[in-house]
C-alpha cells in the first residue's frame, strides 16, 4: 500500500497538482505548492465546505480574519504556554523527532522485539518509553524529550526585539473568537449561531511527513458554533453526524475508509470537554481529517479575562447574561485533498481506452467526485490538421468556458487524449468530428462509464450542467 502513496505523489507532480515548494533550490521541508490542477481542486473543496456550512444554514456567517494578530491573543488562548509537542533529539546525529510519534511507530513495528514490550506505565509517560527507543536514523541514544512550541515567530516593525514578537496563527479559530463580539453586534446573531472561516495556518511541526498530510503551512476550514451551555452535548453529536455526512455525500469519499475515533481522556486538549476525530484510511494508515471538539466556554472566558471586554451573550427571553459554549468542527483542506486523491486513484490493467501500442498498458483513472474534479470538460477536435474542425472545436471551447472549467486539447491520438484526461479526473470529453461540421452535434464521453452520446451543440451547456449536478 505504501506504493500507492508514491504513485499518487508522482502523478501529483507529473500532472501539476502538487509541487515541492522552492524545488529549484532543493525544496524546503514541510512546504508544498499547488499547481494548476491542485489549486482548482483546493478551491472546489473549499467551495463545497463553504456552501454546506455557510450558504445552506441561515444561522452561520463567514469571516476572514488576519493571520497575524495581537500576541496577547495567543497568551489568552493558551498557545504560548501549552501549544507544544514532545521533541526527542539523537545524541549522536542530532536529528530531531516527535517523541510521541516515535513511540507510536515502535509500538506498531517489529522493532519492538529488540526493545521488549512497552509497559502501560511507559505508554502513559513518553519520557519513560523513549528510554527504550534508539534513533531510527543512526541507532544512537536519544535525549529525554522536551516540549517544543509549534508556533512560528516573527517581528513587527523594523526592530527585531522581544516586544515586537508576533506569531503566525497555528489555527484560524482564535480569529473567530476575537471577532465574536463584532459579529454578534453587527449581525444580531441569536444563539445557537456559527462563524466559519477558511484560511492558512502555520505550525512548526517537528517532523512533517506523509506528503501533504503533515506540513508546516496548511489551510484550515473551521466553524465555531455557539450554543447554550446546557445544549452542548446535543449539538456536539449533531455536528459529528453532519460532518460525517458531508464527507460521504458531498465529497463522495468511501464510507468504508472513514471512521469516527473518540479521543481518550488523556488525549483531550486543555480546552475541550469532548472530542472526536474523523479519520480516513490513508495508504500509510488511519489519519485525522477533522477534529470535532466541545471547547466549552474556555476561549471566550480567556479572552474576556485577558482583554477586559465583556463577551457575555444576553438572552432576550430569560433576560440573563451568559458565555456560550462552543462546538468546533475543524478540518484541513490539504488532508481532505490527499484523501480525495487516494480514494479516486485507480489503475486499469490493459487500459480502458484503445491506443497505439507505444502507450503504457496500465491506465490511470482518477475517479474524483464530479463536483470536486478540477477540470469538468475537455474539448477535442478529432484531428488537428483540419482547420475547419479545429475552428469549430475552439468555438465550442469558448461556448463552454464561461460555464465550466474546461481545457482544449488537440495533441496526440484521440485515445491518448482520453487517457490523459482520465488520469486527472476530467469528467466529460467533448469530441468534434466531421459530422459536427454538418450536423452541429458532438460526442460527449462520460469518464466513469465511457458511454458516448451524440448531443446537439445548442443543448450542450444545459445537458452538461444536468449531468454534473447528478
Ligand atoms: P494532529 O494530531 O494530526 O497533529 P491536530 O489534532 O493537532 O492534528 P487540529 O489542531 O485539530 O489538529 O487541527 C484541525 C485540522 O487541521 C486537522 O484535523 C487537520 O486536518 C489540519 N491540520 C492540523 N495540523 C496539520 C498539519 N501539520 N498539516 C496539515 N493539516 C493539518
Amino acid at each position: 500500500m505504501k506504493d500507492l502513496m508514491s504513485k499518487i505523489i508522482s502523478l501529483a507532480k507529473r500532472r501539476g497538482f502538487i509541487f515541492q515548494s522552492s524545488e529549484i533550490y532543493g525544496g524546503i521541508r514541510g512546504f508544498y505548492d499547488f499547481g494548476p490542477l491542485g489549486v482548482e481542486l483546493k478551491n472546489n473543496i473549499k467551495k463545497a465546505w463553504w456552501e454546506n456550512i455557510v450558504w445552506q444554514r441561515k444561522e452561520i456567517v463567514g469571516l476572514d480574519s488576519s493571520i497575524i494578530m495581537n500576541p496577547k491573543v495567543w497568551k489568552a488562548s493558551g498557545h504560548i504556554d501549552t501549544f507544544a509537542d514532545p521533541l526527542a533529539e539523537c545524541k549522536k546525529c542530532h536529528k530531531r523527532f516527535r517523541a510521541d510519534h516515535l513511540v507510536e511507530d515502535f509500538k506498531d513495528s517489529a522493532k519492538l522485539d529488540e526493545h521488549g514490550e512497552f509497559t502501560k506505565e511507559e505508554l502513559e509517560d513518553i519520557a519513560k518509553a523513549i528510554e527504550k527507543i534508539k534513533c531510527p536514523e543512526c541507532g544512537g541514544e536519544l535525549m529525554p524529550p522536551r516540549q517544543f512550541n509549534l508556533m512560528f515567530k516573527t517581528f513587527i516593525g523594523p526592530v527585531e526585539e522581544k516586544g515586537a514578537t508576533a506569531y503566525l496563527r497555528p489555527e484560524t479559530a482564535q480569529g473567530i473568537f476575537v471577532n465574536y463580539k463584532n459579529i454578534v453586534d453587527t449581525q444580531r446573531s441569536k444563539v445557537p449561531f456559527g462563524i466559519a472561516q477558511i484560511g492558512k495556518a502555520f505550525r512548526n511541526e517537528i517532523t512533517p511527513r506523509n506528503f501533504i498530510f503533515r506540513t508546516r503551512e496548511f489551510e484550515q476550514m473551521e466553524l465555531e458554533y455557539f450554543v447554550k451551555p446546557e445544549n452542548d452535548q446535543k449539538f456536539f453529536k449533531t455536528w459529528v453526524k453532519e460532518r460525517m455526512n458531508w464527507y460521504v455525500k458531498d465529497l463522495g469519499l468511501d464510507p468504508k475508509k472513514l471512521r469516527i475515533r473518540p479521543h481518550e481522556k488523556d488525549e483531550l486538549s486543555h480546552y475541550s470537554k469532548s472530542c472526536v476525530d474523523i479519520e480516513y484510511q490513508f495508504p500509510f494508515g488511519w489519519g485525522e481529517l477533522e477534529g470535532i471538539a466541545n471547547r466549552t466556554d474556555f476561549d471566550l472566558k480567556q479572552h474576556q479575562k485577558f482583554s477586559g471586554a465583556d463577551l457575555r451573550y444576553f438572552d432576550e427571553k430569560t433576560k440573563k447574561y451568559y458565555l456560550p459554549y462552543v462546538i468546533e468542527p475543524s478540518c484541513g483542506v490539504d488532508r481532505i485533498l490527499l484523501a480525495l486523491l487516494c480514494d479516486a486513484y485507480q489503475e486499469v490493467e490493459g487500459g480502458r481506452t484503445k491506443t497505439t501500442k507505444s502507450v503504457k498498458e496500465v491506465e490511470i483513472l482518477l475517479k474524483l467526485n464530479k463536483k470536486i474534479a478540477p477540470i469538468k470538460v475537455t474539448i477535442l477536435p478529432l484531428v488537428k490538421n483540419k482547420p475547419k474542425l479545429v475552428k469549430k472545436a475552439k468555438e465550442i471551447y469558448d461556448l463552454l468556458k464561461s460555464h465550466f472549467n474546461c481545457q482544449y486539447d488537440e495533441v496526440g491520438s484521440i485515445g491518448r487524449r482520453y487517457r490523459r484526461s482520465d488520469e486527472v479526473g476530467v469528467v466529460f470529453a467533448v469530441t468534434c468530428d466531421f459530422e459536427t461540421l454538418e450536423q452541429n452535434d458532438v460526442t460527449v464521453r462520460d469518464r466513469d462509464t465511457m458511454e458516448q452520446e451524440r448531443i446537439k451543440v445548442e443543448n450542450l451547456v444545459e445537458l452538461l450542467k444536468q449531468k454534473l449536478e447528478k
